[in-house]
C-alpha cells in the first residue's frame, strides 16, 4: 500500500479506549498503514503496556484522560477525520461488581463523544456489543431483531441496556443532526492483550491451563459462544469506517463458529498440553451464583447473522477458533503481544 503521507497530512483517527485490548490493535494497524492516531484512554481497564511500542512513533499521540474530559476530547476531535469509540466499561464481572460505573461510563462517555463529534462533524464508528440481544433465543441474531432483556434488579442487564442507550443516542444524532455514525455490535472478540481480569473466558482458561490450575466452567458449560479474532474485528471496524453506505446502520461483527464453553475448556486443555508438554488441569464446574452474583442469568447462545456486513463490506472472519486459541496461548507463553514491530 502507498503511504498516505506521501501526498498530504495523513488521515487522522481518534481512538477512544486506545490503550485497551481492541483499541491498541486498531491503533497499531492504523500506524502500520501510515495514518495518524490520536488515542485517548484513562487506563482504567486499558494499559500502557498495550501501546508502549507505539508511544515514540511520530504519528501516534496518546492522551491520558477520560472521554468525559471535555477540553481534552474537544481538542482531539478538532483534529480528527474519523473517530472510533471503544472506551467503555466492559466484562461481565466488572458490570456485576460496579453497575454505577458501568452505566455512567457507557452513557456519559457516549454522550460526550457525540457532542464533540457533532461540533466538527466527525464520522464516528461506535463499538457496541452482542449483549444488546439480551436473552433472545432466536439464533442467529439479526440486527433488527426484537430484544428481550432481564429485569432491572439483575445488574448484568445494565450493560446491555447502557449500550442500547448508546445505540439509540448515536442513531438519534444521525437522524436529527446529520452526524455520520456507524454501529458495530462486536461478538466475543479475543486475541493477544485481552486480560482475564474482568471475566473474559478465553484468557482465563488459557492462564488457568498454563498454570496447571483447574478450568472454571460456569454453570453446566452447555452455554455456547462464537469467538472472533481481534485482527478480524479490527479489519471490520476499519472497513465500516471507510464505507459511506454504512452510515446510519448497525452491523453484527462476529464469527459463526459456535462452541460450548465445556468443549472450549477441553480444547484449551488439549492445546496447552501440546505447549506445556503435560497438563494436569481438569474442569471445575462453578455455579453462576458463586461466579458472579446470586440469580445471575447467562445467555445460552450468541450467534451472529453476518449477512448484512458481508453485503456492505464483504467481510468475514479469517481466523478459526483453533488459530485464535493458539495465538492467545502464544501471547501468554512468549509475551508475543509486546513484540510487534512498527
Ligand atoms: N465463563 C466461564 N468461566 C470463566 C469465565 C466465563 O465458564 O472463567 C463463561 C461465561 O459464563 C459465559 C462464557 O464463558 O457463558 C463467555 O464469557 P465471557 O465473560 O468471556 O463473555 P460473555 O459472552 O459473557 O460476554
Amino acid at each position: 500500500m502507498v503511504s498516505p503521507q506521501l501526498f498530504s497530512q495523513p488521515k487522522t483517527y481518534l481512538i477512544t479506549g486506545g490503550a485497551g485490548f481492541i483499541g491498541s490493535h486498531i491503533s497499531e494497524t492504523l500506524i502500520e498503514q501510515g495514518y495518524r492516531v490520536l488515542a485517548i484512554d484513562n487506563l482504567s481497564t486499558g494499559s500502557l503496556e498495550n501501546i508502549r511500542h507505539l508511544l515514540n512513533h511520530p504519528n501516534f499521540h496518546f492522551a491520558y484522560a477520560s472521554i468525559t474530559d471535555e477540553v481534552v476530547l474537544d481538542r482531539l476531535m478538532s483534529e480528527a477525520d474519523v473517530a472510533i469509540h471503544l472506551a467503555a466499561a466492559v466484562g461481565v464481572q466488572l458490570i456485576v461488581e460496579k453497575p454505577v460505573h458501568t452505566i455512567e461510563t457507557n452513557v456519559m462517555g457516549m454522550e460526550s463523544v457525540l457532542q464533540a463529534a457533532i461540533r466538527y462533524r466527525v464520522k464516528t464508528v461506535i463499538a457496541s456489543t452482542s449483549e444488546v440481544y439480551g436473552k433472545g433465543n432466536k439464533v442467529p441474531f439479526v440486527e433488527d431483531d426484537d430484544v428481550v432483556l432481564g429485569p432491572t434488579c439483575r445488574s448484568r442487564w445494565a450493560y446491555a441496556a447502557s449500550k442500547m442507550v448508546d445505540e439509540f443516542l448515536a442513531l438519534a444524532y444521525y437522524r436529527e443532526k446529520g452526524l455520520p455514525v456507524v454501529i458495530a455490535r462486536l461478538f466475543n472478540t479475543v486475541g493477544p492483550r485481552q486480560t482475564g481480569q474482568y471475566g473474559m473466558v478465553i484468557p482465563r482458561f488459557v492462564q488457568q491451563a498454563l498454570k496447571g490450575d483447574n478450568l472454571s466452567v460456569y454453570g453446566d458449560g452447555r452455554q455456547s459462544r462464537c469467538f472472533v479474532h481481534v485482527v478480524d474485528a479490527v479489519r471490520a471496524l476499519l472497513k465500516l469506517a471507510e464505507c459511506s453506505e454504512a452510515i446510519g446502520e448497525v452491523f453484527n461483527v462476529g464469527s459463526t463458529e459456535e462452541i460450548s464453553i465445556l468443549e472450549l475448556a477441553q480444547k484449551v486443555i488439549d492445546l496447552t498440553a501440546r505447549t506445556a508438554k503435560e497438563n494436569e488441569s481438569c474442569i471445575d464446574f462453578v455455579p453462576y451464583g458463586k461466579a458472579y452474583a446470586p440469580g445471575f442469568e447467562d445467555m445460552q447462545r450468541r450467534v451472529p447473522d453476518n449477512t448484512k456486513i458481508q453485503q456492505y463490506i464483504d467481510w468475514q472472519p479469517s481466523k478459526s477458533l483453533e488459530e485464535i486459541l493458539q495465538d492467545v496461548i502464544d501471547s501468554f507463553t512468549k509475551s508475543k503481544s509486546n513484540q510487534f514491530k512498527i
